[in-house]
């Protein structure tokens, strides 16, 4: 609740996070399977340029399959997805268009353990985009400075705390200029203390009027950032409204039967 939420006491400017009228994603209809195994059933989800919104669900409910079919990382069988207005085919054009909007963070920062993180930070911008690596270690460190861990740049992952890699992460995708962020259970993986410090990352980019989807169990986070929760069980959408309704007046069984196990 929010008394013992590591966001409470953080004073959050919700005064940028204006939702546009611009459509950012848009999912009608969209169906996939592993196999026979039917893991997401007719999702319809239309998010507009600067919402957050924060998916909840029992595990195992289909919320990251949802999240990778947005950048692609998975393929959707029968629906449409569309991104900034770029329908998402098997046409290997539109995904690198997508994948180029679209930020990723996820559980398990899945840094190259082997390249400093100005590397981790400057790879992707440099040999998919080209930049001129001068150009790409100035937004690099442009980025890191925003994730507050600067000093950090010549150092390898493995010589950081598991909060400090997943700021890597967050700062490696903006490196990238994405219009959108998703994020998969970015807290899981991390001690208490550490869970703060990415949240408090994210709350910065929702304040920048960031589009932002986030798979989390932080109801602090989703309390207080969130302009919509949608709630996931057996690969559909059970249920979907702002935090405040979502808490205290859920309508299905089954969203209620979460919540008591989760708050
Ligand atoms: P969540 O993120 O909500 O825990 P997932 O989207 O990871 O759920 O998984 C939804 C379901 O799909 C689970 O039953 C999971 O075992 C199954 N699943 C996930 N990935 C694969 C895969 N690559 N092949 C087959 N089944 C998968
Ligand atoms: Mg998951």
């Amino acid at each position: 609740d929010a008394q013992t939420s590591p966001v409470a006491d953080r004073k959050i400017d919700r005064s940028k996070m204006a939702v546009s009228d611009e459509v950012a994603i848009e999912i009608r209809d969209m169906n996939k399977w592993f196999g026979n195994f039917h893991v997401l059933r007719d999702i319809n989800l239309t998010v507009n340029q600067g919402e957050r919104i924060v998916v909840c669900g029992p595990s195992g409910s289909g919320k990251s399959t949802l999240i990778r079919c947005i950048n692609a990382l998975e393929e959707h069988q029968k629906g449409t997805i569309s991104v900034d207005g770029t329908l998402l085919s098997n046409d290997l054009k539109n995904i690198d268009r997508v994948r180029s909007e679209v930020g990723m963070v996820f559980q398990h920062f899945n840094l190259f353990p082997h390249l400093t993180i100005l590397e981790n930070c400057t790879l992707a911008p440099i040999w998919v985009r080209k930049t001129p690596k001068r150009e790409a270690e100035e937004t690099a460190m442009y980025f890191l400075n925003k994730v507050k861990i600067p000093e950090q740049a010549d150092k390898y992952p493995g010589q950081l705390s598991g909060g400090q890699q997943q700021r890597v992460a967050i700062a490696r995708s903006l490196c990238m200029r994405p219009r959108i962020m998703l994020f998969d259970e970015p807290t899981s993986a991390l001690d208490p203390e550490m869970i703060k410090e990415v949240l408090d990352t994210m709350i910065q980019l929702a304040e920048e009027g960031m589009t932002m989807i986030c798979v989390t169990h932080e109801m602090g986070f989703a309390r207080q950032v969130a302009n919509r929760v949608i709630f996931m069980d057996q690969g559909q959408i059970v249920e979907q409204n702002e935090p405040e309704e979502f808490f205290n007046n859920p309508k299905s069984d089954r969203t209620k039967l979460f919540l008591s196990q989760i708050l």
